[in-house]
């Protein structure tokens, strides 16, 4: 139990790559650091690999749903998301790309400002990868901390289709401990993007920098839900949580506060606590994304093995100069269970996708979305039971979007098809796994609420280091680049703390 969570240099609010990475930066420069975290600790129990438990009970579910008008809807649909200590990186797959230079076009620092930094997220991030090997790859990958391991049987039947159709296949640059003997080793399962892993091979942001950290420089709060940030003048002063298990509220001062509660929670946090700038919660970006899956005409990964390990590049910059954008990549991903399929499937084929779920495989389409000042995070007049707003999200891809996801959609086909596939459906991603850019930074405040350090403009002591950051989504996953942010924000609050 903590007795004074006052007396920190620095209050963080959130676990996730941004919390978590600056947090490890802050420690190491012998700063003293409280997280305050909604989510509970990982269990790592065998339910953390059972697909019905955590992708149809989803035990680590929120309390209040957020609610989602999409697709031209008129009204909107409930979705809760997870809350655990390390936020979304428990769940991620591991892959660990760099934006490319184009990306940055539009940012307020280049991709030169991120090298020192990205490299450094590879390190402690245990990246394993091949220099040299993505088509498209940014300069100063001159190594990753380890060698990727040989691709694995489903993979194999990926890399030998696209290589016939000339592409250059290359392995996904992953935090997933394979090689380090010190740690927990990789066992190679089908449960691991979306699960959390039992063994903690994965090289998620709770094990890796939050866990046993047990110095007196850290602490994390858990179960704790900030409500508002208090600001006196020009800075802020405190924050007020509410904790979970008994409905109490608290107050923690801090002389530094940094936020990062994700690209949907940070912008209404802000709200919460009467923050004003306009585009608050503006230009919330996800990738326009879907899974190209067909069925084969034998059983597709009969030891059920781990194959998340290809990744193409090759159709990056196809559209740079029609739409102003990256288009994006393409990637392995698994098939879930039949009882998950069918869960999912259209009514009418559900027992038969089920039944069918053993002969298939599937790409992953990851594409750029424009950053649209409609697309957007608010506050509902409906409040949870904690009397908190419930939290709105109105989004809508454009044209632009969806042309950049068709482009993949009908390469990722072509490899399908070419390694065997017969059939053949592809289905979008609703979920905001890949919320970022609803606190974009900027180098003016009529263009972003964050100036190019990420310091919420006039307000001296107020940062955000998760994804609402980013002006841009580009056409990667967006892990590695929120990482790199974390480090990089690190240093400009370690000039003054
Ligand atoms: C299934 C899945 C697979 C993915 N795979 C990949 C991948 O392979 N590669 C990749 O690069 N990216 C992947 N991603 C995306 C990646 O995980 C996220 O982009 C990244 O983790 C976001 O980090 P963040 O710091 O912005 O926020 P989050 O991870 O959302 O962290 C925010 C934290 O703040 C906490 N919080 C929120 N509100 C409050 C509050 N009011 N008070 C206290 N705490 C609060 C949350 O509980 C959470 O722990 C994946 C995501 C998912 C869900
Ligand atoms: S594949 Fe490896 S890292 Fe992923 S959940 Fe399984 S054991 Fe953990």
């Amino acid at each position: 139990m903590s007795t004074n969570l006052n007396g920190y240099d620095v209050v963080v609010i959130g676990s996730g790559f941004g919390g978590a990475l600056l947090t490890h930066a802050l420690l190491n420069e012998g700063r003293r650091v409280l997280v305050l975290e909604r989510g509970r600790w990982p269990y790592r129990d065998s339910e953390d690999w059972n697909q019905k438990k955590i992708l149809l009970d989803q035990r680590y579910k929120g309390r209040a749903p957020i609610l989602v008008r999409q697709y031209g809807a008129r009204n909107y649909s409930e979705m809760y998301g997870n809350e655990v200590v390390g936020g979304k990186s428990v769940f991620y797959g591991g892959a660990s790309l760099r934006l490319r230079e184009n990306d940055f076009s539009k940012w307020p620092f280049s991709y030169e400002d991120f090298i020192t930094s990205y490299e450094r997220a590879e390190i402690l991030l245990g990246v394993h990868g091949s220099a040299g090997s993505d088509p498209y790859e940014p300069k100063g990958v001159s190594s990753y901390p380890f060698e990727p391991i040989g691709l694995t049987a489903p993979a194999q039947r990926i890399e030998k289709a696209g290589k016939k159709l000339g592409l250059q296949p290359f392995s996904i640059p992953l935090a997933i401990n394979f090689n380090d003997s010190n740690k927990p080793r990789c066992q190679r399962c089908n449960t691991c993007d979306g699960f959390p892993c039992q063994i903690e091979a994965k090289n998620d942001v709770a094990t890796t920098f939050l866990k046993g950290t047990k110095s007196g420089a850290l602490e994390v709060k858990t179960n704790t839900i900030v409500e508002r940030i208090k600001t006196k003048g020009e800075r802020v002063s405190a924050v007020e949580y509410i904790d979970k298990n008994d409905g109490s509220r608290g107050l923690v001062e801090g002389d530094t506060i940094v936020l990062a509660a994700g690209a949907i929670q940070s912008p209404a946090l802000l709200k919460r606590s009467g923050f004003e700038h306009p585009l608050i919660g503006r230009f919330l970006m996800r990738h326009c994304n879907a899974v190209c899956s067909f069925v084969f005409p034998f059983v597709t990964n009969p030891e059920q093995v781990f194959h998340k390990q290809l990744c193409f590049s090759d159709y990056y910059e196809d559209m740079r100069d029609e739409l102003g954008s990256a288009v994006g990549v393409i990637q392995d991903i698994y098939t879930p269970a039949p009882e998950i399929i069918r869960h999912h499937a259209p009514f009418g084929v559900s027992w038969l996708a089920g039944c069918l779920a053993s002969r298939m495989q599937n790409l992953l389409c990851i594409a750029e979305d424009d950053g649209q000042i409609s697309n957007k995070v608010s506050l509902s007049n409906r409040k949870d039971s904690l009397g908190m707003p419930l939290v709105k999200i109105e989004h809508e891809y454009s044209d632009s979007d969806i042309k950049r996801r068709n482009h993949l959609v009908k390469m990722a086909r072509r490899i399908l098809r070419t390694a065997g596939g017969l059939l053949s459906y592809t289905y979008p991603i609703d979920s905001f796994s890949h919320a970022v850019g609803t606190l974009r930074s900027s180098t003016s405040p009529e263009n972003g609420p964050l100036d190019p350090t990420c310091r919420v403009w006039s307000v001296d002591n107020l940062f955000v280091v998760d994804g609402s950051f980013m002006p841009s989504s580009g056409g990667v996953n967006p892990s590695l680049t929120i990482a790199a942010n974390a480090l990089r924000v690190a240093k400009h609050i370690l000039t003054y703390t």
